[in-house]
């Protein structure tokens, strides 16, 4: 085997491989980037080298450092993990000619299946069933829209190099067809360097099913059934489980076949996933599945496959890399139980899913009864350079039901301040009744966002354990000034205290009366709420778990200091809390939303207002571009433009003033 192997990525994949490579007395370099050399990969990792900037381009992506670094350290193998230059060719000519191994396919296969229309061509050659389409080279417009009247709209036209769903259109009718295809050439040209498009079928009520399927260098193929990840949001994996709800045997083995042989016509080695469109609305059935794409490299979500089948596919990736077969055969391979992923992202679900960065400063997952697969622990950072993924959480159960149980729990034991997450959002998907029921389709959670989204809000009971938090925290800075024998609520007697407090720029103004030892009465708003809050002690000096007893339950929650107030976690929701001082000008500027920040650093790419110009709540303002993603930033409120601080084309830093809005005079 390998003595040492080097990981050409960063954040939870680089963290995932080397723990295999460790277990399998596999020495392992990372590389980074400045923005990374205190992350976690590189911690984890025996040796490792910067390989340049933040900025992927000048490090993660530059092939050249990479070989080097690994040419520097004697290390023999390269794994590239996903995205960057996982599926990149040349990159892998590039490590075979510096006379190193490259954990995955041949460049050749890659190159197969590099390009949708080509690898959908092949496909139909070998046999495998494709989507009803267009997808060679003519490219004339009139052309493309007869060819889109013959497939029958709706059709979904799609840029041949396009990934994450960029570069795709879908069409109703032929009305619509050429300003699609417009947006879709100019999309796919800006993003990819390539305006070349196909058209496929549209298929309503799909479900994404993809097969993992698994190559050795002896011309052996095995597959190692599907995983459904049909909950996507704007044509992202979110929540991913296998097996897939409804699956038959027939369908099964269908399925398996038919990527194996697309495996086989591209001669592939390695961990691979063929997707598949299927149409789900009659059931699943072996005619209905149609090849989308081949991935050639491990999935994000390989984890749910490794719980179901019980084997380590990082490991397998080394051995058929150092040229061993396979140790199975198909009939070896059999599915025990359930397993669930959810992708947990630094983001903020209720600002349409804004990127959230910044210092992690208190994470707790259970990894007792949990999978936690991580690229971050407590104190680490989520920085603007690259995907905000704090990293995975993987269930698994002996039923579905089970293996679900178990992800909701894990998801209201997940604990994490410092920086918003989606975690509220995965735990209402993890309770909506479609998808507990087995009713999952690509179009659910678009349908559901709203209700997903708010129930992620601070209810009353919420803003209380807030309000007592605040002035828990009040009455120790008041001891620290004071003496010991101050304590609280002998000396306070029961008279109120008025906590004034902040949460997501609105205030409230709560009355908390102490009324006996750890048990409290806040009245906010016109809302009256007795609870208790009793500690439990941990050894940690900076934050504290407290159990939660009210009228209608009881649950347990971790208070986190922040620089300016609190923060409390806990069944999957995190809220921030301040307190108002009517001294502090900046705490009054939150209060009145006046001042509009950049949220992150980033590029101005457009300014939509001017000084004098009156703006109601929720018009666009500013569109900032930051992490390969544009952000309209609205206004907060109705108000008149006082002043703007930037220009078209200006970089900002995080938290720069923007504009400034105010009243609007009467006249
Ligand atoms: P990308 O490479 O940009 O991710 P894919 O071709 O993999 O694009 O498609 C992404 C997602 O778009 C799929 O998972 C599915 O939800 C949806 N999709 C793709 N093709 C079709 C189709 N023909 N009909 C309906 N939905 C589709």
């Amino acid at each position: 085997m390998f003595k040492k192997i080097l990981i050409a990525n960063r954040g939870e994949i680089a963290c995932r491989i080397m723990d295999t490579a460790s277990q399998m007395g596999i020495k392992t370099v990372a590389v980074y980037s400045d923005a990374d050399a205190e992350a976690l990969h590189v911690l984890e990792a025996d040796e490792a080298i910067n390989i340049g900037p933040a900025a992927a381009l000048e490090s993660y992506l530059c092939g050249d450092k990479i070989v080097d670094a690994a040419k520097r350290t004697g290390a023999e193998a390269i794994h590239p993990g996903y995205g960057f230059l996982s599926e990149n060719p040349d990159f892998v000519e590039a490590v075979l000619a510096a006379g190193l191994v490259f954990i995955g396919p041949s460049a050749d296969a890659i190159r197969a299946m590099g390009l949708k229309d080509a690898a959908k061509n092949l496909m139909e050659r070998s046999g495998v069933p494709v989507v009803p389409g267009y997808h060679r080279d003519i490219q004339d417009a009139q052309f493309l829209a007869v060819e889109a009247k013959k497939i029958g709209y709706p059709v979904l036209i799609k840029a041949r190099s396009g990934g994450g769903g960029k570069g795709m259109r879908l069409v109703q009718n032929s009305s619509e067809f050429v300003g699609a295809l417009e947006g879709a050439v100019s999309e796919g040209k800006a993003s990819f360097g390539d305006g070349h498009v196909l058209i496929e079928k549209f298929i309503s009520s799909p479900r994404h099913i993809e097969i993992q399927v698994f190559g050795d260098n002896h011309g052996n193929v095995v597959h190692m059934f599907e995983r459904d990840c049909s909950l996507q949001r704007r044509h992202q994996k979110v929540i991913e489980e296998a097996p897939a709800p409804g699956m038959s045997e027939e369908m099964r083995s269908a399925m398996g076949e038919a990527a194996v042989k697309a495996a086989k016509s591209v001669d592939y080695s390695g961990a691979g996933t063929v997707e598949f469109i299927v149409d789900g609305s009659e059931g699943l059935q072996p005619d209905r599945f149609w090849f989308m794409e081949m991935n050639t490299r491990l999935q994000v979500e390989h984890p749910v496959t490794e719980m179901i089948t019980g084997l380590d596919l990082v490991e397998l990736q080394l051995k058929v890399a150092y040229d061993e077969p396979l140790p199975f055969s198909q009939e070896d391979l059999s599915i025990n139980g359930w397993a669930f992923e959810a992708r947990i992202y630094a983001e903020d679900a209720a600002k349409g899913f804004l990127p959230s960065i910044g210092r992690l400063n208190y994470f707790e997952m259970p990894d007792d009864f949990a999978r936690i697969d991580c690229g971050v622990s407590e104190g680490g950072e989520i920085s603007p350079y690259y995907d905000p993924m704090i990293g995975k959480v993987i269930t698994h159960g002996e039923d579905r039901h089970q293996a679900l149980a178990n992800m909701r729990a894990a998801l209201d034991q997940t604990y994490i301040a410092g920086v918003t997450t989606n975690v509220g959002f995965l735990a209402a998907l993890c309770h909506d009744e479609d998808f507990s029921k087995s009713h999952v389709d690509t179009g659910l959670i678009n349908r559901r966002l709203d209700s997903l989204i708010s129930c992620g809000e601070a209810k009353s009971i919420d803003i209380a354990v807030g309000a007592v938090m605040l002035f828990l925290q009040r009455l120790e800075n008041e001891r620290a000034s004071f003496g010991s024998e101050f304590d609280g609520w002998r000396a306070w007697g029961t008279g109120n205290f008025y906590i004034d407090l902040i949460h997501l720029e609105q205030n409230h103004f709560c009355a908390v009366r102490v009324i006996g030892e750890d048990r409290y009465e806040v009245e906010i708003e016109n809302d009256s709420i007795a609870l208790q809050l009793k500690p439990e002690f941990s050894d940690d000096d900076f934050s504290q778990k407290i159990k939660v007893e009210w009228s209608q339950g009881n649950f347990t929650v971790a208070c986190v200091e922040t620089d300016d107030g609190i923060t409390v976690i806990g069944n999957a929701r995190a809220f921030t809390y301040k307190l108002i001082d009517p001294l502090e000008a900046d705490n009054t500027e939150v209060a009145n939303a006046s001042l509009i920040r950049a949220p992150m650093p980033g590029l101005a790419k457009s300014v939509k207002v001017g000084i004098g110009e009156h703006v109601v709540e929720g018009q666009v303002l500013v569109i900032l571009e930051a992490m390969k993603m544009e952000h309209s930033l609205v206004a907060p409120r109705d108000g008149e433009i006082e002043s703007v601080h930037i220009d078209e084309g200006d970089q900002v830093d995080d938290a720069a003033l923007l504009i400034l809005l105010k009243e609007i005079q009467s006249e």
